[in-house]
């Protein structure tokens, strides 16, 4: 194991895609690690993003 370069940055948490905490960011595709249950998004603005593209098609199809 090379652990060197992730002991550089303590932030950055090395990505396992057999851990359940794998996640694929719904918004931008870009796999990430989370460590909060229901959260699959990379940042708040990905979030954000998505809700409101999200709501914007729930709004539209009301209006049919
Ligand atoms: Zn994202």
């Amino acid at each position: 194991m090379d652990d060197k370069k992730f002991s550089k940055d303590s932030r950055q948490i090395k990505l396992d895609p057999d851990s359940p905490n794998y996640r694929v960011c719904p918004a931008c595709k870009k796999p990430h690690m989370v460590y909060n249950k229901g959260r699959d998004y990379c940042s708040n603005k990905c979030y954000q993003d998505f809700y409101n593209a999200t709501h914007r098609v729930v709004k539209s199809s009301r209006h049919i």
